[in-house]
């Protein structure tokens, strides 16, 4: 039989379940706003722990424990991997989760239902953190920072150091402009 860990019921992520209970379709909706848990994230991206959570999910019992279905909208804290500034976003993930009862038979790193409750912990975890990208960016067309200075190009997308033109050559060019303009008129 499995290694349970205890759930701890005060945990926002731990969900009490049991209406559904051993009664094979019944259902319930879950809508509720929780706290983020610590390290839900990578280096660059990730959830700011205490930030807002929206849970919507469906529970379901089914024969074998509780099918939880839904999204879990969440905040994300980045740093831009081009122009290295912190940005805020928004993002929803996907959530599905078989949770078994204890005495059934699954996988060594099955979700379980324990004291009719189900942690949502891990499954949103794996949900969040594998897609979140390695190389975040603040916008998609992120235009990062100048080569020759470090200026964030975002703030000033016509930013150039040009050539530095010699005055002398610069009346020189002048002369060549009118003198085309001259040939094509003749
Ligand atoms: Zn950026
Ligand atoms: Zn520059």
């Amino acid at each position: 039989m499995n290694q349970h860990r205890r759930l701890d019921a005060r945990s926002p992520l731990v969900l009490e379940i049991h209406e559904l209970a051993r009664r094979a379709g019944t259902m319930k909706q879950v809508h509720q706003v929780v706290e983020a848990p610590t390290d839900l994230g990578i280096d660059m991206i990730g959830v700011p722990q205490g930030s807002d959570i929206t849970l919507d999910l469906r529970l379901e019992s089914v024969i074998e424990g509780v099918l939880v279905t839904g999204t879990a909208d969440v905040s994300l804290k980045g740093e831009c991997a081009r122009c290295l500034r912190d940005f805020e976003d928004r993002e929803s993930y996907d959530l599905q989760e078989l949770y078994f009862y204890p005495e059934k038979e699954a996988e060594e790193d099955a979700s379980w239902i324990e004291d009719e409750m189900i942690d949502l912990d891990p499954a949103l975890r794996d949900a969040v953190v594998l897609e979140l990208p390695f190389t975040p960016l603040c916008r998609d067309d992120c235009l990062g920072l100048c080569i020759e200075c470090g200026q964030v190009l975002n703030d000033d997308p016509e930013h150039s150091h040009g050539e530095e033109i010699d005055p002398r050559w610069g009346k020189l060019s002048e002369l060549d402009v009118s003198e085309a303009e001259e040939q094509q008129e003749n």
